[in-house]
């Protein structure tokens, strides 16, 4: 028997990060997986891309038309809300992604955290919200519209610098708590935004990685957090931390969270076992190598091994480089198809 989708994009991708039966995994993009081959093709250019939502949104909806993925994403970056905030940033040019000059901090305490009044009308928050309203127009029948928005840690990272940031949580851990407690009202600001404007679900990504942190770290200083998060913000979210993560994920499985996004540094099988349920995953098909590098025959076996572990949606690791080949994107669909009609 010839395996038949029975699903749109939108549904079968709503059900998946809700724990639903699907007709086969969806083929989600919780970070970015625009190129520049894409960005030609549509002519929106970094880093225009990321200040203009018309340009957001047609470089996003790529994703879906070009290769065939089963969601939307038009936050390609890490720097929307840290730009609004006045960090200095690096917009670098099309082949490279802007930056925050995180050397050049812009915040020294808890005391100096505050969210300037009307920072979503900033032009860096509007290219988000902007491209999530138009592309919900266009394909919110279809295809499930990802938003996106900072956790406080990484948040963290960029006003006050990574190096004082991880120095303050060992000399004054309360003092580092404060600052989260504040910066995580930006989080919730600029999500419930996207929700307004028609995100079906919210990447929620917060680097506290495995070379940078320990474990103890995640559940002594995100976990609540990150609980609070999944409480607040009324649709499905997926966490992303890249790097190796499988100490955490047990914690990370009781936040409430829908999904989490999971790097190749992790083993799917092991993964699988370490949430044990309490989450669904998303990945974790290996970037620098794999997508990068080689071809769609190396891309099938990643996309089956994750398949055969019980992965919920498959996804590149993380942000794709802007350099891979578009064939090998569009080898992660096709796997998935040819898995389901050898699964049937
Ligand atoms: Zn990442």
């Amino acid at each position: 028997m010839a395996f038949v989708e029975r699903m749109t994009a939108r549904e079968r991708t709503m059900a998946a990060l809700r724990g639903l039966p699907v007709d086969r995994a969806p083929v989600a993009n919780p970070t970015n997986v625009a190129t520049v081959e894409l960005m030609d093709l549509v002519d929106a250019p970094f880093p225009q891309a990321c200040q203009s939502p018309e340009l957001a949104a047609r470089l996003a909806a790529t994703g879906y038309t070009e290769l065939g993925f089963d969601s939307i994403m038009p936050y390609f970056s890490i720097i929307q809300e840290s730009s609004a905030l006045g960090c200095e940033m690096q917009w670098e040019d099309k082949d490279n992604w802007p930056t925050v000059r995180m050397y050049r901090p812009i915040w020294k305490s808890a005391d100096d955290v505050h969210i300037p009044r009307g920072i979503l009308e900033h032009r860096d928050m509007l290219a988000i919200t902007g491209a999530i309203r138009q592309l919900k127009a266009e394909f919110g029948d279809e295809v499930a519209i990802i938003g996106k928005t900072m956790g406080p840690w990484t948040l963290g990272y960029h006003v006050f610098g990574v190096e004082p940031f991880l120095l303050g949580t060992v000399d004054n851990p309360s003092e580092t708590m404060r600052a989260m407690h504040k910066l995580k009202e930006l989080s919730v600001l600029f999500g419930q935004a996207q929700i307004d404007a028609g995100a079906d679900a919210l990447t929620f990504p917060d680097h506290a990685t495995g070379d940078l942190v320990s474990g103890d770290y995640y559940r002594r200083f995100l976990q609540e957090i990150h609980a609070e998060m999944a409480e607040r913000l009324p649709v499905p979210l997926i966490l992303h931390i890249c790097g190796k993560t499988v100490d955490r994920m047990p914690y990370i499985a009781q936040t409430g969270m829908a999904s989490f996004h999971f790097d190749s540094k992790n083993d799917p099988y092991e993964a699988m076992a370490a949430v044990d349920g309490g989450i669904g995953l998303v990945g974790n098909i290996n970037n620098p190598e794999t997508l990068y590098a080689r071809g769609p025959e190396e891309v099938r076996r990643e996309v089956y091994r994750c398949l055969d572990a019980g992965v919920q949606m498959i996804a590149p690791e993380c942000a794709v480089p802007l350099a891979t080949k578009i064939e090998n994107l569009m080898a992660i669909p096709q796997a998935v198809k040819e898995w389901a009609e050898l699964n049937v």
